[in-house]
């Protein structure tokens, strides 16, 4: 086995375990291979190994992988997105989790009713304010959830967040648990094409607490795929 089938088989043992743990079952997660700044090498020994789920932060990094794997791959957009860099990327996500503002939103839209489909995203909030990260603020969440829902050829399937940066795990739990607290209030609001089924949380050091508050997706590079 390839060190990279080996991480991945131990960090989906870790989901499983902690599913177990939280009377979850482990199937209503979904791992998102994080492979930034690797080579679609890597990608390969993933996808050798079973793992189909990629998620990149950079428009060009992505399109020049996608051109050389396979259709089979489903690649999910996680990090800071510009407007104009939408068209590049249209129709080849397969979920957007960082969307930030409604003008990145209204550009989705225009791509993806130029391909009559369907682009499927998720609301990034930044639940601590820390100013390095990207999001909407809780506060304006649900009001940016709504202005989105209302747009054409978007599905808004649910939020993701990224905490700040701890040694311990444990101290990035609130700011899980009000993500589900928000993410909860909005699925109450049955807007249409709002599904909230989803909440991308959690990273190489802290999926487990992620997945014990309720994560769908867990957004995972360093334990896959080594240091970067
Ligand atoms: C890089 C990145 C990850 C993966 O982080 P690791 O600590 O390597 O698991 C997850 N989410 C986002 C948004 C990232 O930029």
């Amino acid at each position: 086995m390839s060190s990279i089938a080996e991480n991945l088989a131990q960090v989906k043992q870790c989901i499983a375990d902690i599913c177990k743990g939280c009377g979850r079952d482990p199937s209503s997660i979904t791992l998102v291979a994080v492979s930034k700044t690797r080579p679609a090498e890597d990608i390969q020994q993933a996808m050798l190994a079973g793992q189909q789920v990629f998620g990149e932060n950079y428009v060009q990094e992505m399109t020049g992988k996608a051109a050389m794997l396979p259709d089979a791959v489903q690649w999910h957009f996680i990090g800071h997105l510009q407007s104009n860099k939408v068209r590049q990327i249209a129709g080849l996500t397969s979920l957007i989790h960082s969307v930030d503002r409604l003008s990145l939103a209204k550009e989705l839209s225009s791509q993806w009713v130029k391909l009559n489909k369907v682009c499927n995203l998720l609301v990034q909030v930044n639940v601590s304010g820390e100013k390095s990260k990207s999001g909407t603020t809780t506060k304006d969440a649900l009001a940016l959830v709504e202005e989105i829902s209302l747009l054409p050829n978007l599905q808004v399937q649910g939020l993701m967040t990224m905490p700040p940066f701890f040694d311990n795990p444990e101290k990035a739990r609130p700011f899980f648990r009000e993500l589900k607290l928000l993410a909860d209030e909005i699925k109450n609001k049955a807007f249409t094409a709002v599904t909230m089924e989803h909440l991308s949380m959690g990273m190489s050091g802290d999926f487990e607490v992620a997945i014990e508050e309720g994560a769908t997706l867990v957004r995972v590079g360093t334990a896959i795929f080594g240091e970067r």
